[in-house]
């Protein structure tokens, strides 16, 4: 911990500088032919390698409360710390994404003291791998139908039904479970609970990894066959689960769609820079190029007001986020499928895919095909634009 930039974190210049030393001594070398020439398992390493390094230095958690194994650090050290993460070329942590932050989210507001101690510290100490189970195959957009069952028996419930779409299902140890307990409720939201499940040590879980066209299998099936939980496994109380899960999905909100917005104006000036003799001397394609430039920095701005909102109130920022989804998942389609074209042939080979490289990993094809979950993906945008009609501009329902 002596080495760390954390030490630094009271003076940003100071912070920065430190992360900057640091971080190109410590990202895994080679990520990337070693994510290229291994696959899988070379992914599965970098992610272990890349976690083990930030948690040595108290990053990987440094978001946390200090009470909890992190260190309290403050919004605009975490904006400088992916700022000169993005900087340095660094993959990105998604193996982790589920236990660094809608895990602790959701157990930090909900979670008992024996939760907190038992999978925080798993998650920090250990690196363990979480996944969130929330859709269902009838339960995507209308996630409150979800079906799966949790029934009482005894001091155990009993799990029985599917999920799918599970990022990370195929890696983790853990599933954040929402589940059925209540049939009869009058309300169908009234009747889900939340729950934590050990996918690796719980008869009756089986697993299934879904390949998308990119190659890669980020998701998962998850089957749940008389499968039996413990009682403590229940967050929050019995039936609380669609407010439980509101937490979760609010952390989605904050510093995860800057990462993405940051790493998109990177690409942005990386694309600008490998066209500069090629593609860019066409004046079609570079007047094609420049329309990007403002809608790329919109949405860096917005996800930074974004991060305003949230530092002065953590439950903020609803419409701000809405209107970011709104903006950036659309824009990513675009520009991707733009520099997959500029590329020519070249560009359009598939590759093994680099995982931890981002969305705009620089794999023309890959982040275009890839590009298009995201308009889907934490609420589609139809939905959001439901919301916008229906929350923020008050028209009437459809
Ligand atoms: C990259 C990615 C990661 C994901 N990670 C997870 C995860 O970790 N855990 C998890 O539980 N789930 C995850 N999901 C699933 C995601 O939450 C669902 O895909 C999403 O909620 C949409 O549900 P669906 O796929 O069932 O589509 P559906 O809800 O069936 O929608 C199909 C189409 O109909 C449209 N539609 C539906 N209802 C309406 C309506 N009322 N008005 C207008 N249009 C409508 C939708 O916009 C969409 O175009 C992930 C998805 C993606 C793409």
């Amino acid at each position: 911990m002596s080495t760390s930039p954390l030490a630094h974190a009271h003076d940003m210049d100071a912070f920065r500088a430190a992360l900057r030393d640091w971080f190109p001594r410590v990202i895994p070398a080679n990520w990337r032919d070693t994510i290229r020439m291994q696959g899988e398992s070379g992914y599965a390493q970098v992610q272990a390698d890349w976690y083990r390094a930030l948690a040595d230095a108290g990053l990987a958690t440094a978001h946390w409360p200090a009470g909890w194994g992190g260190a309290d650090l403050p919004l605009a050290a975490q904006i400088v710390y992916y700022e000169e993460m993005i900087r340095a070329d660094a993959p990105l942590l998604p193996l982790h994404q589920i236990s660094l932050y809608h895990m602790p989210a959701t157990l930090f507001a909900h979670g008992t003291a024996a939760q907190r101690a038992r999978y925080l510290d798993g998650a920090r100490l250990h690196g363990d791998i979480w996944c969130q189970g929330f859709s269902e195959p009838g339960a995507g957009s209308d996630l409150a139908s979800l079906r799966t069952s949790a029934v009482r028996d005894d001091d155990h419930y009993v799990l029985n039904g599917q999920k799918t779409w599970s990022t990370n299902g195929a890696y983790a140890r853990y599933c954040l479970l929402l589940a059925r307990t209540d049939t009869q409720a009058p309300r169908k939201q009234a009747g889900i609970s939340c729950f934590v499940v050990d996918l690796k040590e719980t008869p009756g879980v089986t697993v299934r990894p879904i390949r998308q066209i990119t190659g890669e299998a980020d998701f998962a099936e998850i089957f749940f066959d008389d499968a039996r939980i413990r009682c403590e496994n229940l967050i929050g109380a019995e039936n609380d689960g669609w407010q439980i899960a509101q937490s979760t999905l609010t952390s989605e909100r904050g510093l995860l769609i800057f990462e993405h917005t940051e790493r998109l104006a990177a690409a942005y000036w990386r694309d600008a820079k490998a066209g500069k003799d090629k593609w860019l001397r066409d004046p079609a394609h570079a007047r094609e190029f420049a329309c990007f430039f403002p809608r790329v920095r919109s949405v860096q701005l917005m996800a930074r007001a974004l991060l305003e909102e949230l530092a002065k109130d953590p439950h903020g920022g609803f419409e701000t986020a809405t209107f970011l989804k709104l903006a950036w998942a659309p824009l990513l389609q675009e520009y991707t499928g733009f520099v997959a074209r500029m590329g020519g042939l070249e560009a359009q080979q598939m590759r093994e895919p680099l995982r931890c490289g981002g969305h705009t990993s620089g794999d023309a094809m890959t982040d275009c095909l890839a590009s298009y979950g995201w308009t889907v993906a934490g609420g589609s945008n139809e939905i959001m634009r439901n919301i916008v009609a229906e929350r923020i501009l008050g028209l009437p329902k459809g």
